[in-house]
């Protein structure tokens, strides 16, 4: 049986959505199948009955209680608002309540033509649905809040792109798919009732201790608590070379999951002008934007709560401005945090942030990989012996090499053990991330030849990303240097 339906976005106004039944496709086949987060949501897996499954994510079958809806939502893309977006392909089948009493959305990502498909053929290739499965699940186990993948099905069926390719459907679980563009669709038509329920909404479902505060305080604190979580999470982005590709503001989940895995992708060579995605031509997604981006998507929500933030405009706008400014503040908090435990330090002190930072310099003079400068630097802690392996990461080592003392004086303050440190920085800075080509190499192997055993042995390194796994050594290394950059295309 499908674990019990709440039914908690269905049961809001109609014009929050269009009732829609997942489009039936001609052959499903389960290709991946997420047990342990089945489990978490309640499927009993004994009685699980492969056949039945399939119908369920392929759409084929509306699972009992469900009642499929496409959302309405809006959003800027790549800078310029769209006021009618809205699930062109995704439908959600409803919330199921999980083994820690949180609600959690299941949505078929590919299941057809909805109201806003907008001209869109409602379907997805495979690829980006392996991609979206392979990554979402990785950011998990990397301790990176993000949607997750539950299920892959090919549908039979091919979707023309470029090229024709197979279907795919991504059964994708998230703690809520509201997002900026949900609450810009009904700002944008001055519908103020609809914000706040949404407003609401997100309190009751992501933080629910803003609900004891007076409304007049409630919805600025609502922005302020979005914006902790998306400072928390794009700093941990950073701190795995993780570039989303996409942040526009329907990319940009208020629970503070990573959500969208279109043309995103982990970055190897340091330099932080890096951007993957083809259509990001200006590089306004590139690495180091990232944080401005999310400060600039905040703006943009801090902005549809206007009129219930303060009855008067100008006052509200004064304060929601004063809090979106302090995002720097916040955003370089979270980063220094997460790049001091990337050098194995707990205590603070104040030449930290100089100290990464010139680490960094050091990296991108010798296009240096990113993650896997951090782990040899935990071998480092280890061993002195580990130094060699370092030094190999950086086409010229004479700047890591000038670097190094200061590191191990710094280290010194922290008056542990060596091997305590290296244990610390192993627990942080992964062995495995998906690299592009192993994600690519399992992505075309997959569509190709339908030859899903490159996807199931890339899955299965990443389900344990800080653990040393031997034989796997590959999986750890980046792209042989070949000609031209890498792009993701979001022919998605
Ligand atoms: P995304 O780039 O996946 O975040 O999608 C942006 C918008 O385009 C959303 O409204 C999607 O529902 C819509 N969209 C993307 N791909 C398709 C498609 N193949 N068919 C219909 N709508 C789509
Ligand atoms: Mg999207």
């Amino acid at each position: 049986m499908f674990p019990e339906f709440t039914l908690d976005y269905a049961h809001l106004a109609e014009r929050f959505y269009e009732r829609f039944d997942p489009v039936p496709v001609p052959s499903p086949r389960l290709v991946a199948f997420n047990r342990p987060l089945a489990e978490e949501l309640g499927f009993d897996l004994a009685a699980l009955d492969e056949r039945q499954i399939t119908d369920w994510f392929a759409g084929n079958a509306v699972p009992p209680g469900a009642e499929p809806l496409a959302q309405a939502y809006a959003g800027h893309q790549f800078g310029n608002f769209v006021p009618h977006l809205g699930d062109g392909r995704a439908v959600l089948l409803g919330e199921v309540t999980d083994r820690d009493g949180r609600l959690r959305d299941i949505q078929l990502k590919g299941a057809g033509c909805t109201p806003f498909s907008r001209g869109g053929d409602g379907r997805s290739p495979l690829g980006p649905v392996l991609r979206e499965y392979l990554v979402s699940e990785a950011m998990h186990r990397l301790g990176v809040p993000s949607t997750r993948a539950l299920a892959a099905v090919t549908t039979g069926e091919r979707v023309f792109r470029r090229v024709p390719e197979p279907g795919g459907i991504l059964a994708r679980v998230a703690a809520s798919h509201l997002r900026v563009g949900t609450f810009q669709y009904f700002a944008v038509r001055s519908d103020l009732e609809a914000v706040q329920t949404l407003a609401d909404l997100a309190i009751r479902r992501h933080y629910p201790d803003l609900a004891e505060l007076p409304e007049s305080e409630r919805y600025l604190a609502l922005v302020e608590a979005v914006q902790a979580r998306q400072a928390a999470l794009v700093a941990r982005w950073m701190g795995l070379g993780f570039i989303h590709g996409v942040m526009n503001t329907d990319n940009t989940a208020i629970s503070g999951e990573t959500l969208d895995f279109g043309p995103c992708a982990f970055m190897e060579a340091y330099d932080p002008q890096t951007f993957f995605s083809s259509v990001d031509e200006g590089g306004r997604y590139a690495y180091r934007n990232q944080p401005w981006i999310a400060q600039w998507n905040l703006a943009r929500f801090a902005e549809t709560l206007v009129p219930l933030i303060d009855d008067d405009t100008d006052r509200a706008i004064e304060r929601a401005t004063a809090l979106i400014q302090a995002f720097p503040e916040h955003y370089e908090a979270e980063w220094l945090a997460v790049m001091r435990a990337k050098l194995g330090l707990v205590q603070e002190e104040e030449g930290d942030a100089a100290l990464v930072e010139a680490l960094l310099e050091a990296m991108q003079a010798g296009r240096a990989d990113f993650t896997l400068t951090f782990r040899r630097l935990g071998d480092l802690a280890a061993s002195p012996a580990a130094e060699t392996y370092l030094f190999e990461c950086f086409e010229d080592p004479r700047a890591i090499q000038a670097w190094l003392p200061r590191w191990r004086e710094r280290l010194a303050r922290e008056g542990i053990a060596m091997t305590d440190i290296a244990a610390r920085m192993h627990a942080t800075n992964p062995a495995y991330i998906p690299r592009n080509h192993k994600v690519e190499e399992a992505l075309a192997a997959a569509a190709e030849d339908d030859d899903f055993g490159p996807f199931e042995a890339l899955n299965e390194v990443l389900a344990e990303p800080f653990t040393e796994q031997p034989g796997r050594e590959a999986y750890a290394l980046p792209a042989e240097p070949t000609e031209g950059v890498f792009r993701t295309f979001c022919g998605t």
